[in-house]
């Protein structure tokens, strides 16, 4: 067997272990590290660069939709807890303590938060007065902890990094409005940016948020028909500003409380983008997020290979002028053989290839990582044609996400049918729900799916429950996840 064939090999093919290869890939694309504490992770620069092109372009989106950054502290007061009790029973089992520092025993405990709502509902109330205070649009970029019992590096960690948005409005119109916005925000997104399409809805209530009215989030498929809730957006009502005291006089002059949302996305991110794209030959990132859109490898024999570095080096500044993340590889003790493998593996999305023929006649080959195409193009147009690639690239990512979506969707009117397709295919089920806890638990505890969303948009409304057969109140994806 060749080498380069041997190397592919290290990859356990999806087919045959889908979490292995998982691991294989993350690992060997050198996204991360295992940590010495349980659960927590290590993001290698590779890793981290997706958090940074992530959060890069989310800020934006924040920053055009009127909200400011501030950062609040990663210690919370236990007082602070009990002050909402569904938040408090929701989080208590996940909460780190700090019970000592200084040499001393603290006189109250300190969490370290697994989410802010408690700490800025606590500052919010001192800030807001008037409802000329209002609305109140801020986001953190933060760390936060949720002591999980399972792990898996990007998708479920302990210690996590995420965005939280908090938000505070006169009325429950604007504050839902908020809501919505920021689900949507989520939504293009995931879609547009990640290359992912989701299933947007609202959580059923045993699903939701602890301490929200209401859950709303965006819910992606993984090539193995598994489920990972991507985003969340929540309408919090009066719930924390009840708790928190957070009033405000209003135009006529009236004591009232906020209405409140808070949002957010984390570095689950980065795990759904390798579960909704990867390959048996690796990873492959969309063009937007990935670190290296183009790497770039001049070829040849040692006789032309200055000339072809050297025109290498002029069309890679071209490149990077024009604002692309361009890499080039021109060690010359490694084989191109070699190199195309490693950069197929490491998920870049285009790789450039140039030698001394494709030199004479001016051309270059640009070949896709995600169809293996190759496309010969006049140097001249060099920057346009790769920019229309990426742009193509991700399209097509999309789409071939947006169909593996389309066909692991099935809809079905009783929870057999679904236990059936799980025998021998992985999916998501479409299915009426009668709205009882009951029914949804029986899907859990026989099908081993939860209910992700009722979506905002299923293709076919379904009239019955799947369990009971009662009439349907919702129509409702299920499905196992992450
Ligand atoms: P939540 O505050 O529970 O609505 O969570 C907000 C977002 O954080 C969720 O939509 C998930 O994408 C993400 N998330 C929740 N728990 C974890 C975790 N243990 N590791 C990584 N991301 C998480």
């Amino acid at each position: 067997m060749s080498k380069d064939k041997q190397f592919v090999r290290e990859i356990t093919p999806q087919g045959e272990d889908f979490s292995q290869w998982y691991i294989d890939v993350i690992k060997k694309a050198d996204l991360m590290s295992y940590s010495p504490v349980r659960g927590c992770m290590v993001f290698k620069p590779d890793g981290y660069e997706i958090w940074e092109n992530i959060q890069r372009e989310l800020d934006k989106r924040f920053k055009e939709t009127g909200h400011r950054n501030a950062y609040f502290p990663l210690f919370i007061p236990e007082s602070f807890f009990q002050k909402e009790k569904e938040h408090v029973e929701g989080f208590n089992p996940e909460l780190p303590w700090v019970t000592e520092a200084g040499g001393e025993k603290l006189e109250e405990r300190l969490a370290i938060r697994p989410t802010s709502e408690t700490m800025i509902g606590h500052m919010y109330a001192e800030w807001i007065n008037s409802y000329r205070d209002l609305p109140l649009l801020i986001n953190q970029w933060a760390n936060v902890v949720r002591w999980e019992k399972r792990t898996l590096p990007f998708l479920r960690t302990t210690e996590f990094l995420w965005q939280e948005g908090h938000t505070a409005h006169e009325d429950e119109e604007d504050a839902r409005r908020e809501t919505m916005q920021m689900l949507e925000i989520y939504r293009d997104f995931a879609e547009n940016f990640l290359a992912m399409p989701v299933i947007i809805g609202q959580k059923t209530p045993s699903e939701k948020f602890a301490g929200a009215v209401d859950t709303f989030s965006i819910e992606a498929m993984m090539k193995d028909g598994k489920a990972v809730q991507a985003g969340t957006s929540h309408y919090l009502g009066t719930n924390f500003a009840v708790a928190f005291d957070i009033k405000y006089l209003n135009r006529e002059n009236q004591h009232q409380f906020v209405h409140t949302t808070s949002w957010g996305v984390s570095t689950r991110l980065i795990g759904a983008t390798i579960m909704a794209h990867g390959d048996d030959r690796g990873l492959a990132l969309p063009p937007k997020v990935a670190p290296t859109q183009v790497i770039m490898i001049p070829i040849g024999p040692p006789k032309t290979r200055e000339q072809v570095v050297a025109r290498t080096d002029e069309l890679f500044a071209e490149l990077k002028q024009a604002g692309v993340r361009v890499r080039v590889d021109d060690r010359a003790d490694l084989s191109p053989g070699w190199k195309f493998n490693e950069y197929e593996m490491r998920g870049v999305p285009i790789r450039v290839e140039l030698g001394p023929r494709d030199m004479e006649n001016g051309q270059i080959v640009l070949v896709s990582r995600i169809t293996g195409e190759k496309k010969i193009v006049q140097q001249v147009n060099f920057v346009q044609e790769v920019q229309q690639l990426l742009e193509e690239i991700h399209q097509e990512m999309f789409n071939r996400a947006k169909q593996h979506l389309e066909e692991h969707l099935i809809t079905v009117d009783t929870l057999d049918e679904f236990k059936q397709y799980l025998e021998t295919n992985r999916g998501f089920a479409l299915a009426g729900w009668c709205g009882s806890e009951a029914c949804e638990a029986q899907v859990k505890e026989e099908a081993g799916a939860t209910s992700r969303n009722i979506p905002f948009s299923p293709r076919e409304s379904k009239e019955t429950c799947l369990v009971c057969g009662d009439k349907a109140k919702h129509t409702v994806v299920f499905g196992k996840s992450y």
